[in-house]
């Protein structure tokens, strides 16, 4: 088969997440107020992060690893360590706040204000790594057309944020005609359009019989486990280039701090079996024949997408 797998890595920590940071309903406003009150540890993200580059070393992959850009103040080391393992820096946020509301899916803040703030994150990280970096992941995967149009606006060559599935639609439009391989959205919607500077890499998907699971990892693997993932990657590579997903506190061994309203419940699964479900989803994709790459080096199949 010549489509390829994206492995992709969302660098964040537990207080990262909606409950605790960045959203409507956080306990903190933002990361920075968290770190004004915060007095206890806080790093449950180093540790993992360099089981998951063991990892990959492994299976000789060479991953995109999406990096919430303040994690550069704060875990000195860690983003150089990513960087020098051969694998790609995109970005993830400056603070990984939410861009759009995750009820209304009305945006959280102006267009000019997303693009002040995602060019500091890309600085940040282009500093740090030494790489250029083209490509954004919205984060909580809350993601509307007008912050696409803003990514292409400033220089991005690609986005992975959408997930069409049956189950949410965390964008603010539908996304009818949109598949599990790239894509050029249309300009101020997601839907597919013609070409045009950015890509959108949707995520993975398993149709049973137009019933969308979503398959793509992240919370999935945790709550749906390997083999469902496993069955929706190897159908999406069918219709083209797709993307895995997960983060490497899924991975911890560790118990986080329980703060935030449902976080003893998002967390129920986490650990070394995830762990052991990642390198099962690995091998078995290893096996078969696809390659691995990493997203910056893909482009647009213009015989399917021009349909
Ligand atoms: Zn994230």
């Amino acid at each position: 088969m010549e489509n390829s797998l994206s492995i992709t890595v969302d660098v964040e920590d537990w207080y990262h997440i909606p409950s605790v940071c960045g959203s409507t309903f956080s306990v903190y406003k933002d990361v920075d107020e968290f770190f004004e009150n915060w007095t206890e540890r806080y790093d449950y993200l180093t540790e993992p992060t360099k089981r998951v580059l063991d990892i990959l070393d492994d299976f000789n992959v060479s991953a995109t690893f999406f990096v919430v850009a303040d994690t550069a103040e704060h875990y000195p080391g860690l983003i150089e360590s990513i960087s020098e393992r051969s694998h790609e820096i995109a970005c993830h946020g400056l603070h990984h706040t939410c861009k759009i509301d995750p009820k209304t899916k009305q945006p959280m803040m102006s267009s000019e204000e997303f693009e002040k703030r995602t060019i500091e994150a890309r600085k940040t990280l282009e500093k740090i790594s030494g790489q250029k970096v083209t490509g954004y992941r919205a984060p909580n995967a809350l993601v509307g057309g007008w912050m696409l149009d803003s990514l292409e606006k400033i220089g991005f060559k690609y986005d992975s944020s959408v997930c069409v599935n049956s189950l949410y639609n965390k964008t603010d439009c539908s996304l009818k005609g949109v598949s599990t391989y790239p894509y050029y959205p249309l300009e101020s919607s997601l839907e597919m359009g013609t070409k045009r500077e950015i890509i959108e890499h949707p995520w993975a998907y398993y149709d049973l019989a137009g019933f969308r699971i979503p398959t793509s990892g992240g919370p999935m693997l945790r709550f749906l486990g390997a083999h469902m993932m496993l069955k929706g990657l190897k159908q999406s590579l069918k219709r083209g280039d797709t993307v895995f997903y997960f983060h490497p506190i899924d991975v911890s061994y560790e118990k986080f701090p329980q703060i935030g309203r449902g976080r003893p419940m998002y967390w129920a699964i986490k650990g070394n079996v995830v762990e052991k479900r990642f390198k099962y989803i690995l091998k078995e994709i290893t096996k078969e024949d696809i390659s691995f790459s990493r997203m910056s080096g893909l482009s647009i199949n213009e015989e399917v997408d021009c349909r």
